[in-house]
């Protein structure tokens, strides 16, 4: 069996978005499954679109996913090197064969000329009908094309698409698939600068990279078209091709993009990226409180499913569950409540100490001072109570601080006169009790007055949390202490009295 390399090739132009994680997870994991290479590659070819701090951020998303790849920048390997701007030298070579085989040409024609042609016809297009009429090295004598390539050092050179052939290849998961050459214009494939554009440089990486799988979305399925057209130009063997699904809106209409993130109210994107335009200004998965291994769980079956009715599966297992056979060809919904769901999961399977070194930040940014062992044991407590690791705190400020309010719809229902005496007397004993005896101290209370359990337990937990909501009460009071809930016990039976006289 050929050895499995396969590719993760994104172009550093922004934030890489959620899809993309998707693809670089279908790549890894197709690679480990068989024991193959994860390779990633950095398409930075296009150095208008280029954007600092976006390679960074790729490899940073890969990390915290644990998608590490075995070869790339930064990872090392044998075929580097891994950015294709790092490459330039390579891909002149291949276009000139391609000119030389008679698949591709000079073309002379400036951005200005081309510009005024789109602007005379919009629909206008580089293609194997109006070449015909334009400056290149098919149209021009030879003569002129040798002075104008002696004058010119930034010539582009362009792919010459056949006419009326049809050009077809199996994909991996859409099956058999053909264009008619008609349709596809005659791409750019090396700019007047000598930099490639992406078609060159990817059939080129992926041949020399030794790439056996092309893992990637369905919006580069026109371009493998071009791409197999290539190598069977360069007589070189293409990879296998496997496209994957779009991931949809919410809605189910259209693809996600990164723009839904902000009308939807949920990240798109893994990690958080600053842009010094506002509405480029984007909240991570990762700072909105998404544990890395429910995201895979829930990206996972966003295309894939296993054949049968498991859920929930471990990136191990994953490794072993995942092929390409079982991808689908339809868009896969993205559901931010299914993401919640698979969260809410590995949150409660979580060590708790772990939950309290995500979070510590954030406790220590709300000016509470307090071990990261206690915020560990705060979120023992908390964490069968949240769907992402950010709310943890804000549903748990009472084990820091003293509630600021109390639910007052709650007291009026449930407040005698007679219970600010109980509560106080239940307070001073509860002061002096020791930890192990708070619920006997606060039943035996109970009990010995006989008073209504309800009653006292719901003004109870209002006095110690503010609210009705929360973990189990003698739990929390234990973990906040007796001495502390004492007080605020006391304190809340004042606010209680006044409330309701
Ligand atoms: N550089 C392309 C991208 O940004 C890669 C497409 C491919 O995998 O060939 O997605």
């Amino acid at each position: 069996m050929t050895k499995i390399r396969v590719r993760f090739a994104p172009s550093p132009t922004g934030p890489l978005h959620i899809g993309g994680i998707r693809t670089a997870l279908y790549n890894y994991l197709f690679a480990k499954k068989y024991n193959g290479t994860f390779v990633l590659r950095i398409e930075d070819t296009d150095q208008v679109r280029y954007v600092p701090g976006a390679e960074t951020y790729i490899i940073d998303s890969l990390r915290w996913f644990g998608l590490l790849p075995d070869e790339g920048p930064e990872f090392g390997g044998q075929v580097g090197p891994y950015r294709q701007s790092e490459r330039k030298d390579i891909y002149r070579e291949y276009a000139d064969l391609l000119v030389s085989r008679g698949h591709a040409y000079y073309a002379f024609d400036t951005p200005e000329e081309l510009e005024s042609m789109r602007e005379s016809n919009p629909t206008f297009k580089y293609d194997n009908k109006s070449r015909n009429t334009l400056k290149n090295s098919l149209t021009l004598p030879a003569a002129t094309v040798e002075s104008l390539m002696e004058k010119n050092d930034d010539v582009a050179i362009r792919l010459q698409m056949p006419v009326d052939q049809v050009i077809s290849f199996d994909d991996e998961i859409r099956g058999h698939v053909s264009f008619d050459t008609n349709e596809l214009d005659d791409k750019v494939i090396l700019k007047g600068d000598g930099m490639p554009t992406y078609h060159l440089a990817n059939i080129v990486d992926d041949h020399l990279m030794q790439i056996s799988h092309v893992i990637r979305g369905e919006e580069w399925l026109s371009s493998t078209a071009k791409h197999v057209f290539m190598y069977a130009c360069m007589d070189w063997t293409p990879p296998a091709f496997a496209h994957l699904p779009l991931i949809l809106k919410p809605t189910g209409k259209g693809k996600l993009s990164k723009r839904d993130g902000a009308k939807f109210g949920f990240p798109v994107f893994p990690l958080s990226w600053d842009s010094d335009h506002e509405e480029d200004n984007f909240t991570g998965f990762r700072e909105d409180g998404f544990l890395p291994e429910a995201l895979i769980n829930f990206l996972v079956l966003l295309g894939w499913s296993p054949g049968n009715d498991q859920e929930l599966f471990t990136l191990s297992e994953l490794c072993e569950a995942f092929s390409l056979e079982k991808i689908v060809k339809s868009g896969a919904r993205f559901d931010i409540e299914k993401a919640k769901w698979f969260n809410q999961h590995y949150i409660i399977q979580s060590d708790n100490l772990k939950l309290a070194y995500l979070i510590q930040n954030k406790v220590i940014e709300a000016g509470y001072h307090v071990t990261v062992e206690y915020i560990a044991d705060v979120c023992g407590l908390m964490k069968e109570r949240v769907h992402k690791t950010d709310e943890i705190l804000d549903n748990a400020r009472f084990f820091f601080e003293p509630p600021g309010t109390y639910d007052d719809n709650t007291i009026s229902k449930k407040y005698k006169p007679e219970y600010s005496f109980h509560l106080k007397s239940m307070a001073e004993s509860l002061m002096i009790c020791p930890e192990n005896e708070i619920e006997a101290t606060i039943k035996g209370y109970i009990a010995e007055k006989s008073l209504k359990a309800g009653d006292i337990m719901s003004l109870l937990r209002i006095a110690v949390s503010g609210s009705m909501q929360g973990p189990d009460l003698i739990q929390s009071i234990t973990l906040i202490g007796n001495n502390e809930c004492a007080s605020r016990i006391i304190r809340a039976a004042d606010y209680f009295e006044k409330s309701v006289s």
